[in-house]
């Protein structure tokens, strides 16, 4: 990477068909807002292992410190406390805008900072835009379809969302925030980018976020029982995070404003994926049932058509190929003193 670093600050032209063209294309200053978070940190890493310079925007809510703290001290990097509901003042080439909790359990803790990150922070950012000519990306979510009518869903899909629920914080927050996009896009000729994330696992993600994959990782390692909610038949598309981030790349660079859904097909129901934790961690662990949470969607499952088909993306790893690649982060997160002291 140093040099690549050297070839892009010294104009010296690579000679055809020797150099991969990544390495010839000019560094470019990249926000992500959100990037001390699960998806943002590993975003940034690639960024970082490009030749970007990345300025990470993050109030901490939910972000921590140590998911970027390998990139302290690197003169391409910079951290910055800021809440994105407030304005901000920065000269980049690209906006990455991930700032707001994911996890039900996070964006329902205080919905109204959740609507407000999801419209004023959005605002901001495509002010700040608009400001100096900056490609926005919007991460949305597959709850913008909240508890589907259509199955799998297409982009093509309004959704059935409840306005006035316990969910709608969320939902209707990042329905706003694509309103937004496309406005300043079609009125003001911002340059926007929107996907649309379904359910996304991997290292980092906050331990006790209380998301499926988390909880269920965490018990089968603490030796607790599964919480399995409701009758466990309602079923979600569990896309790996590397995946995730080379799709948010390729659009970023695309020219394709999207709405593009970006998820793994696979679909599970939580006692299915309760199996698969048991195979990978635990296979005596327990399951039990807990009541579910309200407005809760019965099934969710991108169709990836469009991404395929415009971008060229589709996700490579597989639940059973992802899971284990998680467990060791956690494993090494939550027993991590106890084994550096055994060792
Ligand atoms: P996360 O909670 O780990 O990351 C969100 C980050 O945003 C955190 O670092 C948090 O501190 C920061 N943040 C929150 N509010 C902020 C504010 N007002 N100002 C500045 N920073 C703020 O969640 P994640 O899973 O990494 O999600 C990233 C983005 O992807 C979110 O926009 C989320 O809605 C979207 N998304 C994620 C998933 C998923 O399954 N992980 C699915 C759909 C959409
Ligand atoms: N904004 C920002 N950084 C900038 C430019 C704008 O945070 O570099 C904010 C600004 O404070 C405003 C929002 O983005 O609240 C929308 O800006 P825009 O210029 O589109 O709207 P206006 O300020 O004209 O209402
Ligand atoms: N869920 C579960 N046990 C848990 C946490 C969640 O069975 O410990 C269920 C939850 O009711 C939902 C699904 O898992 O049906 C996915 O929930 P999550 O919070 O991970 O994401 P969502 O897709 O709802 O945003």
């Amino acid at each position: 990477s140093t040099r690549r670093v050297l070839l892009a600050q010294s104009n010296v032209v690579a000679p055809r068909g020797r150099v991969p063209l990544g390495l010839r294309r000019k560094p470019l200053r990249v926000v992500v807002t959100g990037g001390a978070g699960f998806v943002g940190s590993h975003l940034v890493d690639r960024l970082m292992e490009r030749g970007d310079s990345v300025i990470v925007v993050d109030n901490f809510f939910t972000g921590r410190k140590d998911n970027v703290v390998h990139h302290f001290g690197n003169p391409r990097f910079e951290l910055i406390r800021h809440d994105v509901v407030e304005p901000i003042l920065l000269e980049v080439d690209q906006i990455y805008h991930l700032a707001c909790p994911a996890s039900p359990v996070h964006y329902k803790f205080n919905p109204v900072k959740t609507i407000k990150t999801n419209v004023v922070g959005t605002l901001n950012m495509l002010g700040l835009a608009k400001r100096v000519g900056a490609r926005f990306l919007l991460t949305s979510t597959s709850e913008v379809y909240g508890d589907p009518l259509q199955h799998p869903q297409a982009e093509t899909y309004w959704g059935n969302v409840n306005p006035i629920g316990v969910r709608s914080c969320y939902d209707e927050g990042k329905r706003t925030a694509e309103t937004l996009a496309m406005d300043y896009h079609r009125g003001l000729g911002i340059e926007v980018r929107i996907a649309r994330i379904f359910n996304t696992y991997g290292p980092r993600m906050c331990i006790d976020d209380g998301r499926v994959v988390s909880n269920f990782v965490a018990q089968a390692l603490r030796k607790e029982p599964l919480t399995v909610y409701g009758d466990g038949k309602q079923t979600r598309s569990f896309q790996y995070v590397s995946d995730l981030v080379e799709g948010l790349m390729r659009l970023m660079e695309g020219d394709h404003v999207g709405p593009f859904n970006l998820g793994n097909p696979g679909e599970f129901t939580m006692l299915e994926l309760a199996e698969v934790v048991q195979e990978t961690i635990d296979s005596n662990a327990k399951i039990e049932f807990r009541p579910n949470t309200e407005d809760d969607p019965h099934k969710r499952k991108p169709d990836i058509s469009k991404a395929k088909e415009l971008l060229g993306w589709e996700p490579t790893i597989s639940l059973h190929k992802g899971l284990p690649l998680m467990v060791s982060d956690f494993r090494k997160r939550i027993f991590g003193d106890e084994n550096s002291a055994k060792t």
